[in-house]
Parts: structure tokens; C-alpha cells; sequence
């Protein structure tokens, strides 16, 4: 796996340490990352020379060292292993600091739930006692707005209501003395109202209020704001920037046509052109995609599902019952049966549930959501980056410098369409109310559905939560007649799509022309490869969980 480091006004520290080195089982590897942030002018200026270049020295030997451990292990194990876990240490405590200071180019990373050899070998006990659970209540740690050991109880009618404790994510509850969740620790107050963050209290000295409260101010802390804050694209000088095409993800040599009306960039041979013409030309988010014709003169109306635009005396002549805010039929069912299902929990069995989740805003939209419902779906989103943080490593896009995966998990919107991530939703798996697996879709209809990431938390691997995700995930499509499931994956990973799950390579030129008309999320060096429901196998969630799930 290459990574390819770039920093500007700070030096960068990378080391690598081994958990478990003695322990043949393991399979994990852990990277921590150092970061200094500059401390002034004064001592800036304080170091010398030989100091930097001895840090030249040290990095270059902590990659070698690095690169020479994971060669080691891929001989060792029999197989390559990514990196499956990443520490990142800041000076800062403004942890999102690090998407300013740090460009780094990474593999493709569609998943990066690489199995442990055995369920619990490759975990050693230190990294037990760190690991947090993502919750909702962990989020709330995170942000500040409670903490360990804070008291809080349960407002109720009945005399001598259950109190506890805020602990790891959980509430220790003194009634059973056990940690049990929200939703947990409101049946033992003997209530059935199903609202647990608007009754339960925590108490910090001098203030008394609810969890929902605190969820509201959570989500509006700065950081949250900018997580989810629209990346605006202002282009730059073309001999200054590097342009990347929006089909392939890659950048460098060849030659790329420029949309007439946006941003967007491709290579010619991405979009089947043999060379650029002369005329005007529009990318397919800005014709309408049945007559093709586009340009500023013409009254286009933009789907709300999928994004593409349409003249709607065409939609007409396609389906006279469409409403004008979906493209067809397919999109305006999509988009129903996405936001109809927006946060609500749905049973797997008597451990584990599954829930769609999207940032919801407070525009109303096509289909209104609760108050109380759409801040339970907001920290669901904040919970799923929590998640998805501590097992992707940080994708940092060359041209726009956002961080990937936290723009897509939080649905961010831009001009530049390669990085609009707007149409994004999350399908999660959760035990109890916590959050143990989650994998990015996005629709285009119902010919083509992405999904770049799929990630389980590091303590449920190889019990069979991929599967079950993905099971979820397939009946979810098959109900809707979707064809084709497409995802980046990277090299190590792909056998097992294609074994496992019943994946092919991308490499039939109907699909491949097809893709080049979608904006789909895409990684220098990964391969696109596909599953067709019509004609493969679907996964089997009942099988037994097996070492390589
Ligand atoms: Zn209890
Ligand atoms: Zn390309
Ligand atoms: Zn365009
Ligand atoms: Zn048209
Ligand atoms: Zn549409």
C-alpha cells in the first residue's frame, strides 16, 4: 500500500509501533501519526539546521521501518493486511486541524474492515480498555457535553425514580448496577415512552438539563458546524491546479475536457470522446438526460434523488403522473422509501437492528421529520463519523483538500460536482444503541447504486456484521429492482468481494459507459468492480460467521 506525504508549513512525524508483536495471532497493525503544530515565531526560528534534517532522517527511516513491517508481515501471514487502525496525536486539540495541515494520498479504501485471524486475538487488552463505544452518549462525551461519572436520572410521574451514572458511552445504572443504554435505562424507570433523550436528566454542577438539550447544543458546536458545512469551489488558475477527472478520480497527464457549465473536469476517454471538440461541451449533469439538450438558455429542473436535470416537457412524455421534482418514477420511489425509513429502527433479531441515516436539516423536506426524531438521526450521523474515523484512514482529496469520508458520511453538498456527497445515506447496524457497522449508498437510480465505504467497529469483527450489513443492504436493492451494486475497491480486498459477495471486475463496455454518465466516488488505484442482482448469488445472512467475515 503506498502512501505518498506531502506537508507545507509543518513537520510531519510518522512512526509506526506494532501492538501485540509477540503475538502470532495478530494481525493488526497500529499507526501513530505525530503531528507538530508551528508554536510561534520565536521558537520556530529556535530550530536548527541539523535539527530538520535529523527529522528528514528520523521520517525517512520510520517509513522505510514501516514499509519494511508491513512487507514483513504480508510474507509472514501469507497475505497482504492493511493498516487497520490509525492513531492520530495532535499538539492541537482542534482535532479537525489536520485536514489543513496534512494532504496524504491513500489507496482506495471501499473496506477496511480487514478480518482478524480470530475474534479477539488481534485486539490485546490495552487496546480493549481505550475502545469507546459509538453511541450517541459517546458522542456527547466527545463534544463536551457530559461527561464519565456525570449523575443524571429519569423525569417520571413515578416516586423514587432509577438514577446512574454517565459511563463509557453508557449509563450505569444504580438499579441493576449494570451499564445499560438510554433506552435501556428508561424501561427500568418503568416507562414506556420511548423518548429517552428528552427525559433523562444530567446533572452538572450547577445545571440540570436533558439529554436532548445537550444534543441540540452537541450538533450546534463549531466543529459539527463544520463537518457539515457545503464545500464551495472556487476555481483556480488552470497552469496552478491540478485538474482530477470526476469519472476515474486521477489526475496528472492526459487530456481532460472542461464542462461548458460547471466546474466538472473529465478525461476524454472517461467520457468515449476521441479528442475535444470544438464546440461547447456540457457534462451529463447538465443536459437533460432524455433529450440530451443543456446550456444556460434552457429551463431545466434538477432531480431531487439523483441530481440529473430534465426538461419537464420531457418527463412528461415519459410518465404524466411524475411530480416535477424527481426525475421518473424510479427516483421519486427511491427517495420515498429512503426518507420514509430516515432514522427508524428496524429489528434484525433480538440483538441487532438496522437504520438508514441522512443529516437531516431543519428545510423541511419532501417528508417531514419529527423534531425530536431529526436530532436522533443528526447524533446518529455525528456517531456514524465516529465510527467510520477509527477505521478508514483520513482521505484527504488532492484538488480541494475536504476529508472524503467525514463529507460523505455527513452528506456535504458542492458546486464542484466530484465532490458533492449531498445524496449520500448511511445504512448502520446497531446493537442496542450502539453503532457496530455502517456502509455509504448513494443511488443513482435504479440501474446503478454505489457504495464506497463499508466499515465494522474493530470489537464485532468476524462475527458476521459485514454480512449481515451487506444482506441488509442487497434485500433493501432487490425490493426496489435495483441492477447493479458498484464499489472502488482496493487491490487486497477484491478477491474476497468477488468470492465472498459475488462481486465481478467492472470491465463489460455497456456498464463501463453507463458508469461514465454517473458521478460516482472514485480512488487513484481501485478497481470498480459490480454485483448484478438479476444474475448473482445474493448473500446469505443466516450463514454462520466465518474467520474472513
Ligand atoms: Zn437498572
Ligand atoms: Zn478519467
Ligand atoms: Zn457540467
Ligand atoms: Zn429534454
Ligand atoms: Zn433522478
Amino acid at each position: 500500500m503506498a502512501y505518498n506525504f506531502r506537508h507545507r508549513s509543518q513537520r510531519v512525524r510518522y512512526e509506526e509501533t506494532r501492538d501485540g508483536e509477540s503475538d502470532s495471532n495478530s494481525s493488526d497493525l497500529e499507526y501513530s501519526t505525530l503531528i507538530e503544530t508551528p508554536r510561534g515565531n520565536g521558537r520556530g526560528r529556535g530550530r536548527g539546521r541539523g535539527r530538520r534534517i535529523n527529522r528528514q532522517r528520523e521520517r525517512e527511516h520510520s517509513l522505510k521501518r514501516r514499509q519494511d513491517n508491513v512487507t514483513r508481515w504480508a510474507n509472514r501471514g501469507g497475505r497482504s493486511h492493511r493498516i487497520a487502525r490509525r492513531n492520530i496525536v495532535l499538539d492541537s486539540e482542534e482535532s479537525n486541524e489536520r485536514n489543513n495541515n496534512l494532504e496524504m494520498e491513500t489507496a482506495p479504501s471501499s473496506i477496511n474492515q480487514e478480518p482478524l485471524p480470530t475474534t479477539t486475538s488481534g485486539i490485546s487488552s490495552s487496546q480493549k480498555a481505550r475502545r469507546t463505544k459509538k453511541t450517541i452518549l459517546s458522542w456527547l462525551t466527545d463534544c463536551r457535553k457530559v461527561e464519565d461519572g456525570d449523575l443524571v436520572n429519569y423525569l417520571t410521574e413515578r416516586s423514587g425514580p432509577v438514577t446512574g451514572r454517565i459511563n463509557n458511552g453508557a449509563i450505569m445504572c444504580n438499579c441493576c448496577d449494570k451499564e445499560v443504554s438510554v433506552w435501556n435505562f428508561e424501561r427500568h424507570n418503568k416507562s414506556d415512552r420511548k423518548q429517552p433523550y428528552k427525559h433523562i436528566q444530567v446533572y452538572r454542577d450547577p445545571e440540570l438539563c436533558s439529554l436532548q438539550e445537550s444534543l441540540i447544543g452537541a450538533w450546534q458546536k463549531d466543529e459539527e458546524q463544520k463537518r457539515r458545512a457545503m464545500f464551495t469551489y472556487v476555481p483556480k488558475n488552470i497552469n496552478v491546479e491540478e485538474p482530477v477527472c470526476l469519472i476515474c478520480g486521477n489526475g496528472g497527464e492526459g487530456e481532460y475536457i472542461c464542462c461548458h457549465n460547471c466546474p466538472s473536469v473529465y478525461h476524454t476517454s472517461c467520457v468515449n470522446m476521441e479528442g475535444v471538440p470544438y464546440k461547447n461541451w456540457l457534462c451529463h449533469y447538465c443536459i437533460c438526460k432524455y433529450c440530451g439538450v443543456g446550456g444556460v438558455s434552457q429551463h431545466l429542473s434538477t432531480c431531487c434523488q439523483c441530481n440529473k436535470k430534465f426538461h419537464w416537457a420531457c418527463l412528461q412524455l415519459q410518465d404524466r403522473n411524475c411530480p416535477s421534482l424527481y426525475c421518473g418514477p424510479s427516483c421519486k420511489e427511491i427517495y420515498e422509501k429512503l426518507e420514509g425509513l430516515l432514522g427508524i429502527q428496524n429489528d434484525i433479531d433480538e440483538r441487532y437492528s438496522w437504520r438508514v441515516v441522512h443529516k437531516v436539516d431543519t428545510i423541511p423536506g419532501v417528508v417531514p421529520v419529527d423534531e425530536n426524531l431529526r436530532m436522533e438521526i443528526n447524533a446518529k450521523v455525528a456517531v456514524t463519523w465516529m465510527l467510520m474515523n477509527e477505521v478508514f484512514e483520513t482521505i484527504i482529496d488532492q484538488q480541494t483538500g475536504i476529508n472524503v469520508v467525514q463529507s460523505v458520511v455527513y452528506s456535504c453538498g458542492s458546486n464542484l460536482r466530484r465532490v458533492n456527497f449531498s445524496r449520500f445515506y448511511t445504512f448502520v447496524i446497531e446493537k442496542d444503541d450502539e453503532m457496530i457497522g455502517a456502509a455509504s449508498i448513494r443511488f443513482h437510480g435504479k440501474e446503478i447504486v454505489e457504495m464506497p465505504f463499508i466499515a465494522t467497529d474493530e470489537a464485532y469483527r468476524g462475527k458476521g456484521i459485514c454480512r449481515l450489513l451487506m444482506g441488509i443492504i442487497e434485500s433493501f436493492m432487490c425490493d426496489l429492482k435495483v441492477k447493479n451494486l458498484i464499489i472502488p475497491s482496493n487491490v487486497e480486498t477484491t478477491e474476497m468481494w468477488k468470492v465472498k459477495y459475488n462481486f465481478d471486475v467492472v470491465n463489460n463496455k455497456v456498464l463501463k459507459k453507463n458508469i461514465s454518465s454517473y458521478n460516482m466516488l472514485m480512488f487513484p488505484r481501485a478497481i470498480r468492480l459490480y454485483k448484478d442482482f438479476f444474475n448473482r448469488k445474493l448473500v446469505d445472512m443466516n450463514a454462520e460467521p466465518d474467520q474472513e467475515i
